[in-house]
């Protein structure tokens, strides 16, 4: 095992493998704001469910924060109906996977993702 510490950073769970997470793209396939590897000096290692959960964790906020955009009339990636369309379909996506599985998420509360999927809703994109 490559990690030092030996333990998920999520979840803590030990004696299993952990990968280092590499998200260099959000949703939205803007380049993802993240230490370059050589000031970093926390690397996040994870567990297999956490990796999962750490990835459903970026959509969520990259789509909650362009949601929040969007409702206050700012520029948005929202704005555009297909990246809508994609981000509902995503959020929906995300409240199942959560729905699924079957321990708690250290990293997502699934209220808030069916919050955020409720404030879509309630949206309507004009294109
Ligand atoms: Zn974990």
């Amino acid at each position: 095992m490559e990690s030092a510490a030996g333990s998920c950073n999520a979840c803590g769970a030990t004696g299993t493998a952990l990968m280092k997470l590499s998200l260099g793209k959000d949703f939205f396939g803007r380049t993802y704001d993240r230490l370059s590897p050589s000031t970093d000096q926390s690397p996040k290692w994870y567990c297999a469910g956490c990796s999962m959960q750490k990835n459903l964790q970026r959509d969520f906020r990259d789509i909650s924060a362009e949601t929040d955009k969007l409702v206050a009339g700012q520029t948005s990636e929202l704005s555009k109906s297909d990246e809508f369309q994609r981000a509902s379909l995503r959020v929906r996506e995300i409240v199942a996977l959560l729905d699924a599985a079957q321990t708690h998420s250290p990293l997502l509360a699934s209220g808030e993702v069916a919050r955020l999927l409720e404030r879509l809703h309630t949206i309507t994109v004009s294109a």
